[in-house]
């Protein structure tokens, strides 16, 4: 069974991993083997392989997806966006993920390439991820995803307009929901009350990222507009310039954290792994333990 939303509801959390595609040859068999080494260790219910800021992978992310579920056999998702790219170069990308096996597609609208301040509409192309899910909803053998805020997408005027349309994904034939991470449970919880008060039931799957870089961390969670707790942003400081404690801590919280999410009914849990294996197994291990 390989389309996503049928790993749902069958009793037991779907684990999902997310990786990038790596540019070298090198780096892709680098990714092969942690991809291995995560299937052995954790066997997840399948991975996602990102698609380039501004839609710079498109090979990339379609060999990488193939392989990992051709080669190596694990389910495998697609992200595809919409941005800088025209309806027939996205249905040669989507032809090809097709003709490859891959029925699972993450629909995003994407960022705008670094030298653009605001997202522009291609000429012949789609203004929202919703339009782009609509695009690729008539074909029935696909099953499709959409990504999600807890906290509000940083473009959004406020959390009632960033539930709009998060609904609308919803209804132009996403059918479940990735989170952008999040480090603090209540987010997420309030965030699919929402949705729920409002009569959308699909899977909304939390996203964690084990913490194991200060800076990073910092970096990405202001990109994003995610909220660190303060207590866990103090204890980290406290060790930046000690990466084994800084992974030990990133690692400690992310265990609590799934294991609460877990316990209040979240279907499942995303990782987003860097593509490193060591802290994602950590929390799993400790989760399947
Ligand atoms: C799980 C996950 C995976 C991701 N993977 C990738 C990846 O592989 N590659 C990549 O480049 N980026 C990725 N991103 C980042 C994502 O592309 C950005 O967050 C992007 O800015 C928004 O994408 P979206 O699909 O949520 O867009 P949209 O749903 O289009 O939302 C963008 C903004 O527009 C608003 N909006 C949506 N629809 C409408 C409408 N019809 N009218 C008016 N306003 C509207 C939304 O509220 C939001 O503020 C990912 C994000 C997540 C959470």
């Amino acid at each position: 069974m390989t389309r996503i939303i049928d790993r749902f509801g069958t009793g037991s959390p779907v684990f999902s991993f997310e990786f990038f595609p790596p540019k070298s040859d090198e780096g892709a068999e680098a990714l092969m083997a942690t991809v291995l080494d995560l299937q052995e260790a954790v066997n997840p219910d399948y991975v996602s392989v990102t698609y380039g800021a501004g839609g710079t992978t498109r090979e990339r992310t379609q060999q990488v997806v193939s392989r990992i579920q051709n080669q190596i056999g694990l389910p495998a998702m697609a992200h595809l966006t919409c941005v800088a790219a025209t309806v027939g170069e996205i249905d040669e990308v989507v032809n090809r993920l097709v003709a490859d096996g891959i029925e699972n597609i993450l629909a995003l609208r994407g960022d705008p390439p670094k030298d653009q301040k605001n997202f522009q509409v291609p000429e012949g192309g789609f203004a929202h991820a919703s339009e782009l899910i609509a695009h690729l909803a008539r074909r029935k053998e696909l099953c499709i995803g959409a990504a999600a805020y807890p906290e509000g997408h940083p473009e959004s005027a406020d959390a009632q307009d960033d539930l709009r349309w998060t609904i609308h994904k919803v209804e132009q034939g996403a059918s479940f929901l990735v989170t952008q991470m999040i480090f603090d449970n209540e987010h997420y919880f309030r965030f699919t009350e929402r949705l729920r008060g409002c009569g959308v039931h699909v899977p909304v799957v939390p996203g964690i990222m084990p913490i194991t870089n200060v800076a990073q961390i910092d970096r990405f969670t202001k990109m994003c507009g995610v909220e660190i707790p303060s207590s866990l942003s103090k204890r980290m400081h406290g060790y930046q310039d000690d990466p084994a404690s800084v992974m030990a801590i990133g690692i400690e919280h992310a265990i609590e954290q799934c294991r609460d999410l877990l316990a209040r009914g979240a279907p499942g849990l995303h990782f987003y792994t860097l593509n490193r294996s060591l802290a994602t197994r950590g929390v799993l291990a400790a989760l399947k333990g």
